[in-house]
């Protein structure tokens, strides 16, 4: 297969949001380096925004040691927020329009990510923070959510139950939903990693977007700020969207190859280990609709790729966001994306969460007394240069 052109038309579904700037999308891009530099574009009215900890205004980065293959490949980094992950943006939008309705409390379910930055941001923002996760969750997010204060319940269950009881106790006590996929300002805030993407790419549209996907809203977020910088007159096109899943845990692959359901094994991706996404149907629509695919990679090349974008980038990235690097490669051998493009891929979270899946595969240990002459010998040994 060759590389895949969009095939439809796409219109832009903006809700009523101020397009008033046009192909500048802002007049004057001003002092403000986060996300709230497009608040017009955010669903939220005027006044000052109260949330306190930063949000968005993450790097894009050119890795020359990642660049071996796609010379124009660039790292989205959005590890670079309060929590480490890229669902900080939601956490943050969803926190102020909370503050905003008088909420004292919200509440999410989460897989392990949107925990941690709704525990994190709540407690910046002086609300309770009541979550929902499998017991499964991994233990070391599960003690940062604790840190941070919030109150955690474990849903036997599993995630897709917890989802929905998170849903139903916000509606019944009164709690602020920032549940994903349901509550579209996790899209709204999200999409905003695609005006920083164009804005940092010096105004331009990137070809490839490769995006992990549980959910799916990470991807129709990018899908929708890409959407609304065409409608704006930004650019004409739309970057063609792979999706990466995991291969133990792909429904949303499986619907795209037009497959049935089948059995749903495991991965160590926590962060797209979704069995019942709740985007689905957009996201699928946006991949489509762009021109795009899906892709899987096993847990072995996620490993891999947590190695590569250490070691050959200085990217610590947690297992479901080293799933872009290494959704990236097998997208490469399918032929899906020519090397000649402009890729981004989007590194939604950090290893520094996840270190019992840090296997040190690069690096070497060399235990030595305190003498100059012993740290010659071992770099001999090793084959290592001392100059
Ligand atoms: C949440 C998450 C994803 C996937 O995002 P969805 O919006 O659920 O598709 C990918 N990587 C990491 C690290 C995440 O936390």
């Amino acid at each position: 297969m060759g590389v895949v052109r969009a095939r439809v038309p796409i219109t832009a579904d903006l809700v009523e949001l101020r397009y008033a700037y046009g192909p500048h999308l802002l007049p004057d891009p001003g002092p403000v380096s986060d996300m709230w530099r497009y608040r017009d574009l955010l669903p939220i009215g005027e006044g000052t925004v109260r949330y306190p900890l930063p949000a968005g205004g993450t790097p894009l980065l050119a890795l020359p040691g990642l660049r071996g293959v796609f010379p124009h490949l660039w790292v989205k980094d959005e590890t670079r927020s309060p929590s480490c992950s890229n669902k900080d943006r939601a956490t943050a939008l969803a926190c102020e329009l909370a503050l905003r309705e008088g909420k004292t409390a919200i509440t999410a379910a989460s897989t392990g990510n949107v925990a941690v930055s709704l525990a994190v941001g709540a407690a910046a923002a002086g609300l309770q923070a009541y979550i929902f996760v499998s017991p499964a969750v991994d233990p070391g997010k599960l003690r940062l959510m604790l840190q941070a204060g919030a109150t955690v319940f474990t849903v036997e269950e599993g995630y897709a139950a917890a989802f929905e009881l998170s849903r139903r106790a916000a509606a019944a006590f009164g709690w602020y939903d920032r549940n994903t996929g349901v509550n579209p300002i996790t899209l709204e805030a999200k999409k905003t990693v695609a005006f920083e993407i164009w804005e940092q790419l010096d105004r331009a549209i990137p070809e490839v977007m490769v995006i992990p996907v549980g959910d799916g809203t990470t991807l129709s977020a990018i899908a929708k700020g890409f959407r609304e910088l065409r409608a704006c007159g930004a650019g004409t096109r739309l970057p063609r969207l792979i999706g990466v899943q995991a291969a133990g845990c792909r429904p949303l692959m499986r619907a795209w190859l037009g497959e049935t359901a089948g059995e749903i094994g495991t991965t160590i991706a926590d962060g797209i280990f979704v069995t019942v996404p709740s985007n689905a149907e957009t996201a699928l629509r946006d991949v489509v609709e762009s021109g795009g695919a899906f892709v899987s990679v096993p847990d072995e090349a996620i490993l891999q790729a947590m190695s590569d974008l250490a070691r050959r980038g200085g990217i610590l990235a947690e297992p479901a966001a080293a799933a872009a690097y290494a959704g990236l490669l097998q997208a490469r051998s399918q032929k899906l994306i020519d090397v000649e493009e402009t890729v981004v891929i989007e590194i939604t979270g950090s290893a520094l969460k996840t270190p019992r899946y840090l296997e040190g595969r690069a690096g070497r240990v060399l235990p030595i007394h305190a003498d100059l002459a012993q740290v010659a010998e071992r770099l001999a040994a090793a084959g290592l240069r001392s100059r």
